[in-house]
Order: structure tokens, then C-alpha cells, then sequence
């Protein structure tokens, strides 16, 4: 039973469409869809929707090629591991692993700046400098409105460093990605795991990506929240007019540092990271991040997460730190930019024990096992389920055990039945 809600029976093998993936409430947001579309004349473009998230719209012919190309390489619709692709052991909970570290940024403003050490902003300056690559391709402040995302060419340590710290909101960083692989050089992709997920599927399908892109790097992902989560968020900081804001930072300034709403007279409204992304960021969840089987990262060559200590019970503490990355490599090539990183001063790491991850990220150690029963509620109520292949789904619903795969199912129920569309 567990193996079949997590697997593909062949009904589920059924083409997706752009409209299906939306109706379904699998759309991820990440613009891999349009990305690929012909930019000459588009068949899909990007928007913001009412809601506040990230969606493609179908405004011309898809033609069958691109429909095939997005039922193969949608990460809302595909999760799937090709054994052979991997060089790493497969650890059940955290994915393909080579190394597991603690880690942060030797440039002290720049840890200072980034989301927990700077971890993934010291491997891109370390990737620009070296001349590895020529260009990072990321996610930053846009420059039309400070709590807007926007995607970013990042050059030199400058850009990296404006670009750091964690964007609590929806982001679209393969909107353009055909654009980009069609430019010369090569560049570097930081994402969200489902972002990542989806350029190494399409580098099944692309010999480009892997000619271009020799670096994807991920962040451990607990959800998107839609731009009304920003929005509910200044308010609770106390911000009347969100169109006064003239800087914002969802965290960062520190460890976890504070969310941080700053207008034009001087004026600055500020609130704890507990409180920000623990009561109202994360009320604002893409219903596609509630079943993502894939918070970690698993598609990147490195990926990074907050390192947070623990209490004596186990239980992450948010008090202000010196900000420390959970730095885990997950590719032979990933593992040997970070020795080349650490040997070129740019990044200083330390061991930790694996098992002491589960403390740092409990939310992600039992993920796996709790989509598990949200798809059976899915499977239940009629809709479509994404394709989740090489994930050892069930392996981590049996580790969560009977109750709380109960109180899951019984959750999602309770969110799907009577809907029109999930999305
Ligand atoms: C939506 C979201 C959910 C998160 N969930 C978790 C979690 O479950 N567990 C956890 O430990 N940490 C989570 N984080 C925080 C993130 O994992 C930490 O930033 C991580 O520790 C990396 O820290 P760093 O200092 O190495 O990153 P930095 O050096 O600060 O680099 C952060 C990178 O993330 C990119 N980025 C920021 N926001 C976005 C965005 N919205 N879309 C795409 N790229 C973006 C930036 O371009 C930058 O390259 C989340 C962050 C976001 C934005």
C-alpha cells in the first residue's frame, strides 16, 4: 500500500499539462515550464497571481515537443531519481551523501549578511574568483521593490553578497533558463531543492545543462510562502503601507537575525525569526511544498542548511549565534569544490555527526515519511499525484509510524475534500 501511494502505477503515467499540474495544486512556481518555451514567441509566461504566487500562464499553442519536455522535467510533477546517476551512497533520510559538515564563510560580513553561515555564499565566491565559472545564476531583492525576488547574474563577491540571506517568498529561477544556457560561459544555479530537481531533469533531456551548468546549489527548503505571507508579515510588524518600505530582509543581519522593514525616514520595524517564519511565513505554504518529498536538496552538488544548536532536550535553538551552515555534499564534484573552497581560505569547516542532523532539522528528518500520507489523502480524494521515483518513501513512512501518518492523512483530508483546484 505505502509502496503504491509513493510510486507510479500506470494510470499516473498520464501526460501532464501545464493546466493539470495547476489544477492539482503540483505547481512548484519555478519557471522551468516557460523556461524552456520558445522565447521568440512563448507559449507560457511567468506571473504573480492574485494569491501571491509564482504561476505559469498558457497564452499561445504548446506545441507537442514542449508538452512532452514538461511532462518529462516538471519538478511539481517529477521527483525522480535515476540510481545511475547517483555517486553517492543513498542515506534513506538524507539522500545521496558524500560528506556532512559544519561550515561558514571566512569573509565576516558576508556570514554576517547570509541567511545561517553563508555557507552557499562562500562556494560562489570561491567558484567566481577562481574563474570555475563565469556567472552565478540566483535569487535576489528585485531592484523594482524591496520585497519582491528577482533573478540575478551575479559576477563577483559583491553581487554574491547583495543576493545572501534567505527570501521567504516565491521565486521563479528557471524562467529564463533556455536564455541562459544559450549565452556563453558557464555558470553556477542556486535553488530550491524542487528548482534544482528540475534543472537536473532536464539535463536528461539537455546535453547543454551539463556543459553549462557544472555547479547546482541547493537550501534546505521548508516551503514557499506567497507574497500575502510578506504582506501579513509587515503588517504584524507593524508596517501601515507596504508601499513605503525602501529595504527588507526576511532574516539575516546575524543568526537567524531578524525580519527587518526599513522606510524611507529612518523609520525601522523588526521581528524575531521564530515569530516571522514560525506563525505567519509558514501559514502562507504553496499546497505543492505541504507533499514535497524533497526539503534537502537531493538533485544538488552541495547543498546548505542552518546548523542551529540544540538544547539539552535536542530542540534547535533560535538565539542569537555566529551564523554556522549544515554544508552536506552530495556529488564527487561537489565534494571536491568544497575541499578546493576550504583550501583556498574561503569557507572554514568543522565535522559533525549525522546523526545529530535530525536535531538541527527535525521538520526534514520526518518529511519523507509524511508526504507518504498526504498522497494516500490525494490518492483518496481523487487527485492527481506527482511522479515520486527513488526516494525510499515508504522505508521513511514506516520509520514515522501509525500515528502520525494518521494525523496526516486525516490533515490533508480534511484541506482537499470539497475543492475545486488545488491551486
Ligand atoms: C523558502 C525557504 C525555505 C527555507 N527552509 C529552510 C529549512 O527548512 N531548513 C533550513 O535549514 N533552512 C531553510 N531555509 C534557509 C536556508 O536553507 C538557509 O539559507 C541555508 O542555511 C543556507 O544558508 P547560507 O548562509 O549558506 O545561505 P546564503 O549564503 O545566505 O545563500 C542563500 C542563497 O539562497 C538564495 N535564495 C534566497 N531566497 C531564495 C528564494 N526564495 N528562491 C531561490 N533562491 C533563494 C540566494 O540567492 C542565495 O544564493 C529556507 C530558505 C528559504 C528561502
Amino acid at each position: 500500500m505505502l509502496l503504491w501511494i509513493g510510486s507510479s502505477p500506470k494510470w499516473q503515467r498520464a501526460m501532464f499539462d501545464v493546466e493539470t499540474i495547476k489544477r492539482n495544486g503540483l505547481c512548484a512556481g519555478c519557471g522551468l515550464c516557460a523556461g524552456i518555451a520558445d522565447r521568440s514567441d512563448p507559449a507560457i509566461v511567468m506571473e504573480t497571481t492574485d494569491t501571491g504566487y509564482r504561476r505559469p500562464r498558457v497564452v499561445g499553442p504548446v506545441a507537442p515537443a514542449l508538452a512532452q519536455q514538461i511532462d518529462a522535467v516538471c519538478p511539481g510533477a517529477n521527483i525522480r531519481h535515476e540510481r545511475d546517476e547517483h555517486e553517492a551512497e543513498y542515506h534513506p533520510v538524507w539522500g545521496p551523501l558524500i560528506a556532512a559538515r559544519l561550515g561558514w564563510s571566512t569573509d565576516t560580513e558576508l556570514r554576517r549578511n547570509a541567511s545561517s553561515g553563508g555557507g552557499i555564499s562562500a562556494i560562489l565566491v570561491h567558484l567566481l574568483a577562481s574563474g570555475e565559472v563565469d556567472f552565478v545564476l540566483q535569487t535576489a531583492v528585485s531592484p523594482d521593490s524591496p520585497v519582491r525576488n528577482a533573478l540575478a547574474v551575479s559576477t563577483g563577491r559583491d553581487d554574491v553578497f547583495q543576493a545572501a540571506g534567505s527570501r521567504y517568498a516565491p521565486s521563479s529561477p528557471l524562467e529564463d533558463i533556455a536564455a541562459h544556457l544559450d549565452k556563453p560561459g558557464r555558470f553556477a544555479f542556486v535553488g530550491k531543492p524542487c528548482d534544482v530537481a528540475g534543472l537536473r531533469q532536464l539535463a536528461r533531456i539537455d546535453p547543454r545543462v551539463n556543459e553549462k551548468v557544472p555547479y547546482m546549489l541547493a537550501f534546505m527548503c521548508a516551503g514557499v510562502p506567497s507574497y500575502a505571507g510578506t504582506s501579513a508579515l509587515l503588517k504584524e510588524m507593524g508596517v501601515q503601507d507596504e508601499s513605503a518600505v525602501t529595504a527588507f530582509r526576511y532574516r539575516g543581519d546575524g543568526w537567524p537575525g531578524f525580519a527587518t522593514a526599513r522606510l524611507a525616514d529612518g523609520t525601522t520595524f523588526k521581528m524575531d525569526y521564530d515569530t516571522s517564519w514560525g506563525h505567519i511565513l509558514n501559514r502562507h505554504l504553496q499546497f505543492r511544498c505541504k507533499i514535497c518529498p524533497d526539503g534537502i536538496g537531493e538533485f544538488a552538488d552541495i547543498v546548505c542548511a542552518d546548523g542551529w544548536h540544540c538544547d539539552e532536550s535536542g530542540n534547535p535553538l533560535f538565539d542569537e549565534q555566529d551564523g554556522r551552515s549544515i554544508v552536506i555534499t552530495r556529488t564527487a564534484r561537489g565534494e571536491a569544490l568544497l575541499q578546493r573552497a576550504v583550501t583556498a581560505g574561503t569557507l572554514l569547516t568543522e565535522p559533525v555527526a549525522l546523526g545529530s542532523l535530525e536535531h538541527m532539522q527535525p521538520f526534514q528528518s520526518r518529511r519523507k515519511g509524511m508526504v507518504v500520507a498526504r498522497l494516500g489523502a490525494m490518492m483518496l480524494t481523487g487527485w492527481r499525484r506527482p511522479r515520486y521515483v527513488g526516494l525510499e518513501l515508504a522505508r521513511n513512512a514506516r520509520r514515522l509510524g501509525l500515528k502520525a501518518l494518521a494525523r496526516n492523512l486525516a490533515g490533508t483530508l480534511r484541506r482537499l475534500v470539497g475543492k475545486e483546484t488545488l491551486d
